[in-house]
């Protein structure tokens, strides 16, 4: 079973548009573009999220506290941005039924 489909109409959506609407957006749940669906994380795929997305905010104090150069620690982030904004689409998973969390 292929990840991000839509459980009814059987059509893919765009990774990008799974990242912009959650994270951006804050747009939930997700609407399938092809048959208005409604799509939810899996619970597993939202406590991944859960996991994830703090890295930023983490990763950035961390680096500043340790006196890194300005330069290295901009690289640093937008290189951890970009690959999660690569990646988290490929890690979570779609469902047509919400599942709770606990
Ligand atoms: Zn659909």
């Amino acid at each position: 079973m292929a990840r991000n489909t839509c459980e009814s109409s059987g059509e893919k959506l765009p990774r990008w548009s799974i990242f912009k609407r959650t994270l951006i957006k804050k747009r939930y749940p997700i609407e399938c573009p092809h048959c208005g669906n409604e799509l939810y994380f899996t619970a597993k795929s939202l406590k991944l999220s859960f996991l994830l997305i703090p890295i930023i905010p983490i990763l950035f104090t961390l680096l500043y506290l340790w006196d890194v150069p300005e330069k290295v620690l901009g690289i640093t982030i937008f290189a951890v941005t970009l690959s999660l904004l690569i990646f988290f689409p490929f890690l979570v998973k779609l469902t047509d039924k919400e599942e709770s969390l606990y």
